[in-house]
C-alpha cells in the first residue's frame, strides 16, 4: 500500500469537477481501495473520496468507527433515499484548518458498489449519513465550504492557506 497526497481546495481541477463512473472493476481499482483507505488513516479522516487525491472517479472510502478497523468503500453512489434535515458541522481534509457547516438530511440510503462491482445498499442515520453525503459530493466537484456564503467562504479559504504555511514541510 501507498500514500497518496491529498489535494486541496483550488488546488487541483478533480476536486471541483463531476466525477466519472467507474466501469473496470480490476486489481488496480482495488489497490487504488486500498491505498485510499491508508491514506485516508494517515491523514486522520473519517472520509476521503478519489476526487481528494486528484482522481476525478466516483470512488470513495468511509470509515467513522473508533477503532479505525471498520473501513468500507463506495463506488458510484446515489443517495436513493433522505430524511430529516440538520445544519452539520465538519472539517474537510481538502480544507484543512477549518470547520463550516452545511444542510444535511440526518438519514439517507445509498445505492453503491464495492470493489468487486458487486451491488449494496447502506443506511446511515447523524453520524454516518453526514459522512456519506460529504463524501459522495465530492464526486458531484461539491465541498463543504461551498456551501457558503462567498464572504464566509473567502474567510474559510484564507484560514487553510494560513494552516497550509504553518504546516508545509511538516
Ligand atoms: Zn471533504
Amino acid at each position: 500500500m501507498s500514500l497518496i497526497p491529498i489535494v486541496y481546495y483550488s488546488h487541483h481541477p478533480a476536486l471541483h469537477k463531476v466525477a466519472e463512473p467507474v466501469t473496470e472493476f480490476n486489481e488496480a481499482l482495488a489497490k487504488l481501495v486500498q491505498d485510499m483507505y491508508e491514506t485516508m488513516y494517515h491523514a486522520d479522516g473519517c472520509g476521503l473520496a478519489a476526487p481528494q487525491i486528484g482522481i476525478a472517479k466516483r470512488i470513495a472510502v468511509i470509515d467513522i468507527s473508533e477503532e479505525k478497523d471498520k473501513p468500507f468503500c463506495i463506488i458510484n453512489p446515489e443517495i436513493i433515499e433522505r430524511s430529516g434535515e440538520k445544519m452539520m458541522s465538519a472539517g474537510c481534509l481538502s480544507v484543512p484548518g477549518t470547520y463550516t457547516t452545511a444542510p444535511r438530511s440526518t438519514y439517507v440510503k445509498v445505492r453503491a458498489q464495492d470493489e468487486t462491482g458487486k451491488f449494496f445498499e447502506i443506511e446511515g442515520h447523524d453520524l454516518l449519513a453526514h459522512c456519506l453525503q460529504h463524501e459522495i459530493d465530492h464526486l458531484y466537484g461539491k465541498l463543504n465550504i461551498d456551501y457558503l456564503s462567498s464572504l464566509k467562504k473567502n474567510i474559510s479559504l484564507k484560514k487553510m492557506e494560513k494552516f497550509l504555511k504553518r504546516t508545509k514541510g511538516k
